[in-house]
C-alpha cells in the first residue's frame, strides 16, 4: 500500500466515523512556544486547553511534522525521521477511552479489501501507564487482546502533559512486532526496534500541577472534559505495510535516495557507511523541500537554521559519497516528484523551491572548497602533535573567517577521530560577541566599524548551541 493510500484511507475511515477532515498546518507554527510542528495536536491546543471552542466534537488530520530532536537519530535506527507525517484523530470532549481503542483497533485489523490496514492481530502489543486498569482492561476484555501482550510502562513513555495547570493523562501505545530478525522478544518495553512503535493513544483526563521536571508532578483533579489525542507515524505504518527495514526506504523516501545513489554511482545496501549516507541525504532533503515549502528560508537562527542545516548535511553527505558538483536542484526535483501527489501546492511552487535550495548549495559548496582543505591541516598539524583534541581556535577561525560552521568541524574531526575543544570555540565566540556589543555602543556615540561582525553575523551565528532544538515541546 501506498503512502498517499495510506493516508486517504486514514482520512475517510475517520469521517465516515464522524470525523471532521482538517488539513494539515502548515509545518511553521502558530504557536510562539514552538519552532516547528512536532505533532498532530498541536493545531487543536487551544481546543485542548479549553481557550477556544471547538467549532467540532471530533476531528481527524495528517499532519506534516518535523522533529529536530530526532536529527541524530536519522538513518541510524529504522525508524526516526526528521520530518514525518502524524496521522491522528482527536476527540474534544466527546469520546473517551474506549472508543479510542475500539476505533485504532478496527482500523489497524480490519482487512485491505474493506478498507482497513490488515495487521495480522497477533502481531500487535500494547502498552498502558502504569496506573491505568481502565485501558489495560477494555484491550484485555473488549477487544481481547491477551494480557502478556500488554506491557505497562512510566512517565517516560506513557503519560502526557502540557503546561502548568494544563491537561495530562495516561497513553495507550500500540506496537507492531516485527519479528526475531529485529532482535529479542520481551515486547516494546524492552525493545523498541523490534516492536515498532506505531500509534499513540493520549487519554487527557486529569490537570496537571505544579512538579520538579517532565516526570515528576502533581495532579490536580480531573478535567471538566475528557479528551482524546492519537497519533500514528504514516511512515512506519508504510514500513510495515511495504515490507521494507526502515522507513527510508518506504516508497516517498526511497525515490530520493535512489536517486541519490544514482547520482553519486553508489548501489543502496552495498556498505554500512554509504547506506546510512544515502538514508540522510533522503531524509533531509525531504525535509529541506517540505520546510520550504512552507516558507522557511535559509538562515542563522531558529527555523532557518534547522533547515540550512538539514540542507548542508545533505550536501556534505552527497560529496562523502563523491559527488563533486551540486546535485541539491535534482534531488528536489526527485523529492516533489514523490511528495507531489500528496501535497500539490510542492509541485505549483516547484521552482521557487528549487531557487531556493540551489542558491543555500551554492553558497555552501564555496565554503566547503577552502574550508575543508584548512581543517585537514589543522587535523594533520593536530595529530602529529599527538594531540586529542583540535585548538578552540581552529575551529573558531574556520568559523569567523571563512563561514565554516561548527557543527561541520566537529562531525568531520570526529571522522578523523578527534575531538575538538568545544569550550574553547565557545570562549572565543562569546569574547568576539562581547567586542561586537562594545563596538555598536562606541558607533552609537559615533565612532568605530561593525561591518566586520555584522559579516560574520551573517555567515554563521553565535545560536549554533541553542537555536538547534530550542523549544522543542513535549506533544502528542
Ligand atoms: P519513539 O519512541 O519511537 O521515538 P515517540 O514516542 O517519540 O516515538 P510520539 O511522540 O508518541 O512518538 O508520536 C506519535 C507517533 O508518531 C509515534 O507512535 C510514531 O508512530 C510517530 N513518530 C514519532 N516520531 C517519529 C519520527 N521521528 N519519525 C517517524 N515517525 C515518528
Ligand atoms: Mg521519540
Ligand atoms: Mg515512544
Ligand atoms: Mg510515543
Amino acid at each position: 500500500m501506498d503512502s498517499a493510500e495510506i493516508r486517504s484511507r486514514w482520512l475517510r475511515f475517520f469521517e465516515e466515523r464522524g470525523h471532521t477532515v482538517v488539513p494539515s498546518a502548515s509545518l511553521v507554527a502558530d504557536d510562539p512556544t514552538l519552532l516547528l510542528v512536532n505533532a498532530g495536536m498541536v493545531p487543536f491546543k487551544p481546543y485542548f486547553l479549553g481557550e477556544v471552542k471547538p467549532p467540532y466534537p471530533r476531528a481527524t488530520s495528517v499532519q506534516k511534522c518535523v522533529r529536530t530532536l530526532d536529527i541524530d537519530e536519522v538513518g541510524k535506527t529504522t525508524r526516526h525521521g526528521s520530518f514525518f507525517q502524524m496521522c491522528g484523530n482527536f476527540s474534544f470532549g466527546d469520546y473517551f477511552k474506549e472508543r479510542a481503542i475500539t476505533l485504532a483497533w478496527e482500523l489497524l485489523t480490519t482487512p485491505v479489501a474493506d478498507g482497513g490496514y490488515g495487521l495480522e492481530p497477533e502481531k500487535l502489543w500494547i502498552t498502558v501507564y502504569l496506573d491505568d486498569d481502565e485501558a489495560e482492561s477494555i484491550w484485555r476484555d473488549k477487544i481481547g487482546v491477551p494480557a502478556e501482550r500488554i506491557q505497562r510502562l512510566g512517565k517516560k513513555d506513557n503519560f502526557w502533559s502540557m503546561g502548568v495547570p494544563g491537561p495530562c493523562g495516561p497513553c495507550s501505545e500500540i506496537n507492531y512486532d516485527r519479528g526475531p530478525e529485529y532482535g529479542e522478544e520481551g515486547g516494546p518495553a524492552v525493545n523498541g526496534e523490534r516492536y515498532l512503535e506505531i500509534w499513540n493513544l493520549v487519554f487527557m483526563q486529569f490537570v496537571r500541577g505544579e512538579g520538579i521536571g517532565k516526570d515528576d508532578f502533581e495532579i490536580l483533579g480531573d478535567l471538566p472534559a475528557k479528551s482524546v489525542d492519537t497519533g500514528l507515524g504514516l511512515e512506519r505504518l508504510a514500513t510495515i505495510l511495504q515490507g521494507v527495514d526502515n522507513l527510508y526506504e518506504i516508497d516517498t523516501s526511497r525515490m530520493i535516495l535512489d536517486r541519490a545513489a544514482e547520482l553519486t554511482g553508489h548501489t543502496y545496501g552495498g556498505d554500512h557507511k554509504s547506506d546510512v549516507s544515502l538514508r540522510v541525504i533522503a531524509d533531509h532533503v525531504r525535509t529541506a523541500v517540505m520546510l520550504i515549502g512552507d516558507g522557511v528560508v535559509p538562515g542563522n537562527e531558529g527555523r532557518g537554521y534547522v533547515l540550512r542545516r538539514m540542507m548542508r548535511r545533505a550536501i556534505r553527505n552527497m560529496r562523502l559519497l563523491g559527488a563533486q558538483g551540486p546535485t541539491l536542484s535534482e534531488l528536489v526535483a526527485t523529492t516533489i516528484d514523490a511528495m507531489g501527489p500528496q501535497y500539490p501546492e510542492l509541485v505549483t511552487d516547484a521552482k521557487r523551491i528549487d531557487s531556493i535550495a540551489v542558491a543555500e548549495e551554492a553558497r555552501f559548496l564555496d565554503k566547503i572548497v577552502t574550508g575543508t582543505s584548512i581543517l585537514d591541516n589543522e587535523i594533520g598539524k593536530a595529530k602529529a602533535a599527538g594531540a586529542a583534541l583540535l585548538p578552540g581556535a581552529a575551529a573558531f577561525a574556520l568559523h569567523d573567517t571563512h563561514g565554516f560552521p561548527i557543527d561541520l568541524t566537529l562531525e568531520m574531526a570526529a571522522e578523523q577521530g578527534l575531538e575538538v575543544d568545544e569550550d574553547g570555540f565557545r570562549r572565543l565566540m562569546a569574547e568576539q560577541k562581547q567586542r561586537a556589543k562594545e563596538d555598536a555602543r562606541a558607533k552609537k556615540h559615533g565612532h568605530a566599524d561593525v561591518s566586520a561582525y555584522r559579516e560574520v553575523a551573517d555567515t554563521a551565528g553565535a545560536t549554533v548551541f541553542t537555536g538547534y532544538t530550542l523549544n522543542e515541546g513535549e506533544a502528542t
